[in-house]
């Protein structure tokens, strides 16, 4: 397969769909020029395409080991990270002060994408790193920033992010690792973490780990954790690396996929820390730094759903069983799905990225209550999306889906992961119905309100599109209001996944109905919307029906009653 960089459609959604030209009527991105965009989009797509695609393969077959207690990492991975590192695609969005462009999260996405599409392994190195310069930015002092950003920022040294702890996953305010004052400012952090993606690598530079623990005067759960700075290597005020840290990679981890990205067991012995933000306030700095990854992770769904599907139109256009497989109704039934759903997350993630811009750039009040809606949303459909649409990209492919050489199954095994880190899809979704519901359903009725208005405005054009996408908002707006309306929590969050996901199903016919309209209702964007409207909105009916299932029927049974 030649992957092709989906920098066309990328550039498409920003124009027609998530409004990104209106970044250019602020202050801060007044500069990202449409040139600029372009050339920063095409500069992405041809590294992607050429650079970094070709080393894809290489982490599936040969997984990055533990060596005598450093990491080796895959084949190829060191040179392409040098590469990203040069053009400065680590982190576009890092400030300008720093060394960073200074560009918006939206390009960001753009390039998180992208890299999924061709090295999903390998693009979690800077992914995380990018999470880790927001963190910093926002929350540590003069002297980290002015140590840590340029060097993370120019892809010298990386950033890893260190929650999960064998007993605290979702539930993070359960961590036990320890923070003792040393006397002199820093910190002396002892504990075991688990799961640490990019833990270490053979890149060179330090490898920078933020990492939560408790202060001894801290309280249980969540209000007494404090976040640290905790390099390999020590670096002296200019940054020249010193002495080693007491930490190290306990072993790493063999995984269902991205087994080029190497996954850490993390042993941390009286290491020295440097206090990042204020004592006990560490979850609203991570806060910073997951939200940042929650829409990272997001456009990985987006970017293997992409993968997957160019493998598996060009593998169906080859295929020879009465004809090529490619016109027969079933597999043309598979790649539509997977492609109007690729579409309608990458116009949802994007939609959300440029929300985030937005709030960041203006400070407005409501930017932000419309990023804090789409986060969830965004990331558990994009990333459901990601994983159907690369097991169909495994069918599309019959039994050679089944056999590795094709690649086909490494999209599936890989992007698996997606659902599950940064907040499963599960704690996404009561996200949404619990945390984001607070206003009383505000922000998702101004949302429903806009779309409305679009889709009325749409309806003299393209009747036959317009009035299912309208009947579907009130469907959506009926089970806000029954969301709100619901006191006891349990009951929210019993429906909180079928809920999410139809909201996603409602945004998506939305989006296909702007794209089908900047076309003029004619081509393959319309026809798209076409096959998205009348075939996978209407799943929106069965999820609500679910969402308002409530909770009783889940705990009617006994555990007894479970296993019998
Ligand atoms: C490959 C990989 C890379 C990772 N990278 C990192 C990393 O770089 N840094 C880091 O800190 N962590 C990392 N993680 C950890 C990851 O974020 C956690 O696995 C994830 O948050 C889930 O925690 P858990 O595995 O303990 O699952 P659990 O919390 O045990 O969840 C098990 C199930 O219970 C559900 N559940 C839990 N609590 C609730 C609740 N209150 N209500 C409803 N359902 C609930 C979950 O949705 C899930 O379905 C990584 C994990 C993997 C596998």
């Amino acid at each position: 397969m030649t992957y092709r960089a989906q920098v066309e459609d990328i550039r498409f959604v920003f124009d027609h769909v998530a409004a990104f030209g209106q970044l250019r009527d602020t202050e801060r991105y007044a500069e990202t020029s449409e040139d600029l965009t372009d050339a920063v989009l095409e500069g992405m797509g041809k590294l992607c395409e050429e650079v970094i695609y070709p080393t894809q393969r290489n982490g599936d077959l040969t997984p990055a080991v533990l060596e005598n207690g450093v990491v080796r990492s895959s084949p190829g991975f060191k040179d392409a990270f040098a590469a990203i590192a040069e053009g400065g695609w680590v982190a576009v969005s890092g400030p300008e002060a720093y060394g960073g462009m200074g560009l918006p999260i939206s390009l960001t996405t753009a390039f998180n994408e992208l890299m999924t599409s061709s090295n999903m392994a390998l693009g979690l190195c800077p992914l995380l790193t990018q999470g880790q310069c927001e963190a910093l930015e926002h929350h540590a002092s003069e002297e980290i920033k002015s140590l840590y950003l340029p060097k993370l920022i120019s892809g010298e040294w990386t950033g890893t992010m260190n929650l999960t702890e064998p007993g605290a996953g979702s539930d993070v305010g359960a961590l036990t690792t320890r923070a003792e004052p040393n006397g002199d400012g820093t910190y002396a952090i002892t504990g075991q973490k688990i799961f640490i993606t990019w833990g270490d690598h053979d890149f060179g530079g330090n490898v920078c780990h933020l990492v939560l623990a408790r202060l001894p005067d801290g309280v249980k759960g969540t209000k007494g954790i404090s976040l640290f700075m905790v390099p390999k290597f020590i670096p002296d005020a200019d940054g020249n690396l010193g002495p080693a840290n007491d930490l190290k990679v306990v072993s790493l981890e063999h995984k269902m996929g991205i087994h080029g990205s190497p996954t850490a067991v993390m042993q941390f012995d009286g290491a020295k820390g440097w206090l990042v933000g204020e004592p006990h306030k560490g979850m609203a700095a991570m806060f910073t730094m997951m939200n940042n990854a929650r829409l990272g992770v997001a456009a990985q769904g987006v970017g293997a759903a992409e993968g997957a599907y160019q493998k598996a139109l060009d593998y169906a256009k080859e295929r020879q069983q009465f004809g090529p497989i490619v016109n027969h109704a079933d597999v043309r039934r598979m790649l539509l799905s997977m492609k109007a759903d690729t579409f309608a997350s990458r116009a949802i993630v994007m939609s959300c990225a440029v929300a985030l811009d937005m709030a960041a750039a203006t400070g407005a009040e409501n930017w932000k209550a419309r990023a804090a809606l789409l986060t969830p949303i965004a990331k558990a459909f994009a990333t459901d999306t990601g994983i159907d649409v690369a097991e169909q990209g495994v069918q599309v492919h019959g039994g050679m889906g089944f056999i590795e050489e094709t690649g086909a199954a490494q999209f599936s095994r890989d992007v698996r992961i997606t659902a599950i880190y940064e907040g499963t899809n599960g704690i996404q979704a009561m996200d949404l119905v619990g945390r984001k519901m607070m206003d009383g359903g505000e922000a998702a009725n101004v949302l429903i309100d806009e779309i409305e208005a679009d889709v009325e405005a749409a309806r003299a054009a393209m009747p036959e599109l317009a009035e299912p996408v309208w009947q579907a908002c009130e469907s959506l707006r009926e089970a806000v209001e029954w969301l709100v309306s619901q006191t006891d929590m349990n009951t929210r969050f019993a429906g909180s996944v079928p809920f999410t996901r139809a909201f996603a199903r409602v945004l998506g016919g939305y989006y296909h109905l702007k794209a089908a309209m900047a076309e003029g209702g004619e081509g393959a964007r319309s026809k798209l919307a076409r096959f998205y409207i009348r075939r996978l909105l209407p799943e929106h009916e069965s999820l609500l029906t679910y969402a308002m299932a409530g909770a009783d029927d889940l705990f009617a049974f006994s555990l007894d009653e479970l296993e019998a």
